[in-house]
């Protein structure tokens, strides 16, 4: 256990100590995906950011419960309260039950979080799997005087609740603002103030998915399964709640405001949030088209990236910047890391051919480990922590090289360290990927040579021997091009 993690608070907007409720003992509720369609590649940046933190508390020796619920009813398409629910919406366009929507897509992102070598969480509860105690909380908060039922749907007064509470702490908002900026009621919501969010919705007659209550057959909100969930399983107080920055306005100020008008005291002690994934410099994101699957990654299968890139790949990218700095994704970048993580790998393969001598040159062990520590103490930081890897690298390659020396001791330790920053921490493992890229090394240089060969048939007119390295090419889904610059090949 070490008292010197750093982390960033959002809430408070500034890095604290972070010290948990029980000293050993951490509890951490992430928010989930909402299963309706395969996750994107944005979705898994944000539980890989996670991943990261979960390991490297448990590296610390804390024991960590770690929630990351499946939210498989109240969220409606607009984020808000009004609009299809999500899952009820693709059960209706697929002919299918919602249930089978929720298991096909709840399947899958367990498939792909695994891909990305991320640790499962101990608990995964559904929001369908708690809707006694999504009732039951609607009651308590109706019992303090901070909600209201119309027509058999219930809604949270802000308004009300701010009077004694500030509601927005989080995000920054302030009441007035946000009395400002939303708009007037039309006259079709049952809400009193526009501001406010609901807890229970009466189901119209086409929604499927409902459940009795007091107030009506309905559903719940999407707030308010969060706040259910991670009091049931981590406590009225608990130690992290995460999520990606988006979640920020208005779920989590939801959820604070839903649990400080029972409890009446903070729900949370560190507000944790990753920042986005980018493509083209625009958030990736289900609503807009603007993404890319993970599989259509895995497998080059897309028209963003002329080239497969392996789950691993794509990890060590994403962790090679910040998790609150914005990532954006492309060719150039991804190749980069590419190299990065192949460069690291071997690194790591050296260390174990080397052998040790008497005495170590050209490193300070116990620097260096503690550089690698501070990195990761002061809010997690990875990009820095693999900078220091690479530091190391270069140490192994010159030791390889005659150039340093290490002692067998230091060599000893060194492995030990590395292995563990590499693999438990940053949850990074070399096996497959080294031979699937040096397969495509293979591929491309080989196709490359081809390409040669054909540009020069090209300028000596055998338009006969070329056409036929193309076609034969097309065939085994490799494609020339040819422009004024030159030709140029995918390999899809
Ligand atoms: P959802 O399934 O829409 O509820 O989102 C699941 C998680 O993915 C949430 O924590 C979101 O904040 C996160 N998320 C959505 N889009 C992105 C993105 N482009 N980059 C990083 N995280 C994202
Ligand atoms: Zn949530």
């Amino acid at each position: 256990m070490n008292n010197s993690l750093v982390v960033y608070n959002s809430i408070k907007g500034k890095k604290e100590i972070f010290k948990p409720i029980l000293p050993k003992n951490v509890g951490m509720y992430v928010c989930g995906p909402t299963v309706y369609s395969n996750v994107h590649l944005g979705n898994c940046r944000t539980f890989i950011s996670f991943d990261l933190i979960f390991r490297y508390l448990l590296h610390l020796g804390y024991k960590v419960r770690y929630v990351r619920n499946i939210t498989d009813v109240g969220h409606l398409e607009n984020d808000a309260d009004e609009g299809e629910d999500r899952i009820s919406k693709k059960a209706r366009l697929e002919s299918m039950e919602p249930m089978e929507i929720v298991q096909k897509y709840t399947l899958d992102f367990r498939k792909t979080m695994a891909k990305f070598n991320t640790l499962p969480p101990s608990i995964e509860p559904t929001a369908t799997g708690h809707i006694v105690e999504q009732i039951e909380l609607i009651k308590k908060i109706i019992n303090q005087g901070h909600a209201y039922e119309v027509n058999g749907s219930v809604y949270f007064d802000v308004i009300k609740f701010n009077k004694t509470t500030q509601y927005g702490k989080l995000s920054g908002r302030k009441i007035e603002e946000l009395i400002h900026n939303t708009r007037v009621l039309d006259g079709q919501s049952d809400k009193i103030n526009p501001q406010d969010f609901a807890l229970w919705k009466k189901a119209e007659p086409e929604h499927i998915m409902r459940w009795p209550s007091p107030w009506s057959v309905g559903f719940p909100g999407w707030h308010l399964e969060c706040t259910a969930m991670s009091q049931k399983y981590l406590g009225t107080q608990f130690d992290i709640h995460g999520g990606g920055m988006d979640l920020k306005f208005p779920h989590h100020e939801c959820e604070i405001a839903q649990a400080e008008s029972v409890h009446k005291k903070k729900p949370v002690n560190y507000w944790l949030h990753a920042n986005m994934l980018t493509l083209n410099g625009k958030k990736m994101a289900k609503s807009t088209g603007n993404n890319i699957l993970p599989y259509e990654m895995f497998s080059g299968q897309n028209n963003i990236f002329n080239k497969a890139f392996s789950p691993m790949v794509l990890r060590f990218f994403m962790l090679q910047a910040h998790y609150r700095s914005i990532v954006d994704i492309s060719q150039i970048a991804l190749e980069a890391s590419e190299k990065g993580y192949n460069r690291l790998v071997a690194g790591i393969e050296t260390l174990e051919e080397i052998s040790g001598s008497s005495t170590t040159k050209g490193l300070k062990l116990n620097a260096w480990k503690k550089d690698c520590y501070n990195a990761m103490d002061d809010d997690f930081n990875s990009p820095l922590l693999i900078a220091h890897l690479f530091d190391a690298v270069k140490f192994i390659n010159g030791v390889s090289s005659n150039k340093y020396q290490i002692s067998f001791q230091d060599l000893e330790e060194l492995k030990e360290i590395m292995n563990s920053l590499f693999k438990d921490v940053l949850g990074l493992k070399r096996d497959k990927n080294k031979a699937i890229t040096s397969e495509r090394i293979q591929l491309e240089g080989t196709v490359s040579l081809l390409s040669d060969i054909r540009d020069k048939l090209r300028a000596s007119k055998d338009f006969e021997t070329s056409d036929l390295i193309r076609n034969t090419l097309l065939k085994l889904k490799i494609q020339i091009n040819d422009t004024k610059d030159g030709s140029s090949f995918k390999i899809n």
